[in-house]
């Protein structure tokens, strides 16, 4: 029976039916506020490449997320700007460093909301890199021991999840025996799993200060071509003890998402990623898209591929429409 008994424009008559009949549905629940936090006091200062993203004090810090709780977000994604950088990573894992200084102070005053946070090297080593250099190159087991003593600052100041984005082969394990072995057996790891080599990264290492030195970090972030890697990675990362995995970027790896999701069981969040954010708020501020409209589209296309999370800098803006009713 086809056409013209069978007429599928009938459910999409009204809104009332449009929404009904909607299939996929984003709520602020989804969303991943990604922050930067700096040393200092009264600190918001605008980072350049994504308007309305700014380096946070922990102070300014404590604002910014109570604005970003009342919006409905449930969880935040810690990134800090370390003061000193060396080529051992020291302020990575101090237990008075920015980010576990900020842990402590979100816990305080925000019990209930899930604080992440990013285990990695890359903004706090002089040369930009994600793991130790040895001999000029990204040395992969003593980096591991590194990244365990990262993740177990992170729960000693009250992290909720540690989220390794370093891409070392066996990190996740690591991290899982160093967290279980000082008694943080309910520490969540969210693994970057699927983490893509990507142009869309360049606006990040403006706010967080990390662009490599010398080289690219190619050695260990994926070459963006690859779709099976991605599912040796993840299968790996749950193997190792990841409760969450990631793909990242988001846009230009949906089918990344897509796979994943039918593959496998495990809790899985993609990174809208800092470059597809600033292209959207630049087309936005030449008037060429609709931001509201085109955030909206994003965000539901992510969670239609598959994804359970979505770590957005658009989160409180969206939160905020969504309560609103205008997405
Ligand atoms: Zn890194």
């Amino acid at each position: 029976m086809g056409f013209p008994t069978v007429r599928l424009r009938r459910l999409r008559t009204t809104r009332a039916w449009r929404e009904m009949l909607r299939e996929t549905v984003i709520d602020p629940a989804d969303f991943i506020y990604p922050l930067f936090v700096v040393h200092g006091h009264g600190v918001r200062e605008p980072i350049e490449a994504m308007p309305g993203v700014y380096h946070l004090s922990t102070d300014t810090l404590l604002e910014e997320v109570g604005k970003a709780t009342e919006a409905g977000i449930k969880a935040v994604l810690l990134f800090g700007v370390a003061a000193h950088k060396d080529p051992e990573a020291h302020e990575a894992w101090d237990d008075e460093g920015i980010v576990q200084t900020a842990i402590r102070a979100l816990k305080a005053q925000f019990p209930d909301l899930v604080v992440m946070t990013d285990v990695c090297l890359c903004g706090y080593t002089d040369h930009g890199h994600c793991g130790l250099v040895v001999d000029g190159k990204i040395d992969n087991d003593s980096t591991l021991e590194v990244l365990a003593d990262v993740a177990l600052s992170h729960a000693r100041a009250g992290a909720d999840v540690v989220a390794p984005s370093d891409m070392m082969d066996g990190r996740v394990r690591a991290i899982r025996k160093a967290l279980d072995s000082e008694g943080f057996s309910e520490t969540v790891i969210m693994a970057y799993s699927a983490k893509y080599a990507s142009a869309f990264y360049g606006p990040f290492r403006e706010a967080a200060h990390s662009a490599p030195q010398f080289g690219d970090r190619r050695t260990y972030q994926m070459d963006p071509a690859s779709r099976r890697q991605a599912i040796r990675e993840v299968t790996l990362d749950i193997e190792e003890g990841a409760d969450v995995v990631m793909v990242k970027p988001a846009l230009a790896y949906l089918d990344v998402i897509r796979e994943v999701r039918d593959r496998f069981e495990v809790p899985l969040a993609a990174y809208n990623v800092s470059g597809e954010y600033a292209m959207v708020k630049a087309a936005a501020a030449t008037g060429w898209v609709d931001e509201r409209a085109v955030v909206g589209e994003i965000l539901t296309g992510i969670k239609r591929a598959g994804a359970d999370l979505i770590i957005t800098y658009h989160a409180v803006d969206a939160a905020e429409w969504l309560r609103r009713g205008d997405l």
